[in-house]
């Protein structure tokens, strides 16, 4: 623990203390205080994108086109889709009554849960982190934000700017690793939305019930691609490498492995190889345009993936040690309970599976944990409808990687070990709300019937009502 750090972990209780004072006092509830929290993260954004890219960059080698594109670009989006339409989100939301109801009006009043904790993930540090913030805000609630360490230029840069264009009176920024996150877990929040590995979900989930405290857990896991008879093999390859090659496979929902049908293998492999070279030229890891692995314990990881899967490997494989960079790998019939295909690959690999139908794929990815995305790729309609009926997975795409999360209108999260709770849009504003249903009666008529005590007619009557 560095000295900044426990300089941080020792004050912590206090902060959270603090911020809870004002969450109590009101300050967060007003419309205006919402919306001058969002135009402040569109500062953080807008006027401070090129110094988190800047930063991203030198975390981890993040190309510029694709740091801005997948942190600032995507948050923007969500940021301003918030801001345009919080207020009516939180109106109070009138309810259909039954006749059997009546006479009454019943509604849902949506309201903020109180303090809530966001903790991110480092591999899209900017997103991450002020995406939920932004439902957490809009929603009304108080703020403690806790970046990644494993990028700690981008933490310092995103908590400086947090620190400069956000309330500081109602909004926190906790830099650190796990101490600090430890510290943190153990404060009463009333929500917890943590993105991260299935591992330390469980840990923030224990956390949690100690104070049955809310949460959202984004988590990973293995994201099946699907490839059938009739899939547009060459556009399966290309979107499948941009979706797996991006921040160097170090995404969430990147596709984790493939699973593709004996007759279209062969193609599938070649376009994939060609698709690798026609993106990142002879040797990827010289180039700017792929990302770095995020740091020395993790490289070590994936190159313990490489040993012992029983595949082939046919492209890749190889670590610049000098760059940090891994490069894209395809790897053919690997034992589907080596490593490789028992946990989450989280790097620039690609193992390739064969089946010999539709039910096969879909046995397979019913036997494991449900993962976080499923891709489909397929012109047969009626396949693709199979696969998304057969199989549960906490969200889909037909015939692209990745753009499943880009629609506002579309909740993302996971099910089961690859998350629980949803966000993005609308859902994320639900998710950071207590939606308060109130019924109102008239005291007029008074229906005695129903009081004690039950006796002759009475009871004749309420036991027919009832
Ligand atoms: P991680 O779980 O190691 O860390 C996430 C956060 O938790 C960090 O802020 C870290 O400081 C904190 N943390 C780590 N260990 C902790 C502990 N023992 N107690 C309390 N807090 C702790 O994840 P990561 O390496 O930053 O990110 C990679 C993982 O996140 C992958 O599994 C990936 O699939 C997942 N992920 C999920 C999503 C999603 O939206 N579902 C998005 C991005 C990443």
């Amino acid at each position: 623990m560095s000295i900044d750090e426990r300089t941080e972990t020792e004050t912590i209780p206090g902060v959270v203390a603090a911020i809870r004072h004002a969450f109590q006092s009101g300050t967060t509830r007003p419309f205006e205080w919402r919306k001058r929290q969002l135009d402040g993260l569109l500062r953080v954004l807008e006027e401070g994108g090129d110094q988190l890219v800047t930063a991203m960059q030198a975390d981890f080698g993040k190309p510029t086109v694709e740091a801005h594109a997948t942190d600032i670009a995507f948050t923007v989006t969500e940021v301003k889709h918030i801001r345009k339409n919080f207020e009516k989100w939180a109106e109070p939301r009138k309810a259909k009554l039954r006749l059997k109801d009546k006479p009454g009006s019943g509604v849902i009043h949506p309201e903020p849960l109180g303090v809530s904790l966001v903790i991110a993930p480092w591999n899209y540090p900017v997103q991450l982190l002020l995406a939920p913030m932004a439902a957490s805000l809009a929603a009304g609630n108080a703020v403690i934000a806790k970046p990644s360490e494993l990028t700690p230029e981008t933490s310092r840069v995103v908590s400086q700017l947090l620190r400069a264009h956000l309330d500081p009176e109602a909004v926190a920024v906790i830099e650190g690793g796990v101490d600090a996150s430890t510290v943190l877990l153990e404060q009463r929040f009333d929500h917890i939305f943590f993105t991260g590995s299935t591992a330390v979900g469980k840990v923030v989930a224990r956390a949690a019930a100690e104070h049955l405290t809310p949460t959202v857990l984004e988590l990973g896991g293995k994201s099946p691609a699907i490839v059938t008879p009739d899939a547009d093999v060459d556009i399966a390859a290309h979107r499948m490498a941009w979706g797996k090659f991006l921040n160097a496979g170090q995404t969430c929902i990147a596709p984790d492995y493939v699973l593709v049908d004996r007759a279209r293998k062969d193609e599938l492999v070649d376009a994939l190889v060609s698709t690798i070279g026609e993106f990142y030229g002879d040797d990827a890891t010289r180039s700017d345009d792929f990302t770095q692995v995020v740091n020395d314990r993790h490289v070590a990881r994936l190159e313990g993936l490489l040993d012992g899967h029983g595949g082939t490997v046919v492209c890749g494989g190889a670590v610049n040690a000098q760059t940090r960079k891994l490069a894209p790998t395809i790897i053919v019939d690997p034992d589907p309970d080596s490593p490789l295909m028992q946990e989450e690959i989280f790097g620039p690999i690609l193992p390739i599976l064969v089946v010999d139908s539709i039910d096969e794929a879909v046995a397979f990815v019913n036997g494991r944990d449900k993962p976080l995305a499923l891709y489909v790729f397929s012109t047969n309609t009626a396949d693709a409808e199979q696969i998304v009926a057969e199989t549960s997975s906490g969200g889909v795409c037909v015939n692209h990687t990745l753009f499943h999360i880009t629609p506002p209108e579309l909740p993302f999260g996971g099910v089961g070990p690859s998350g629980q709770g949803r966000y993005h849009g609308k859902s994320g504003f639900d998710e950071l709300s207590n939606m308060k249903p109130v019924l109102t009666k008239p005291t007029k008529p008074e229906i005695s019937m129903m009081y004690p005590p039950y006796t002759g007619l009475k009871s004749k009557v309420l036991k027919k009502l009832v």
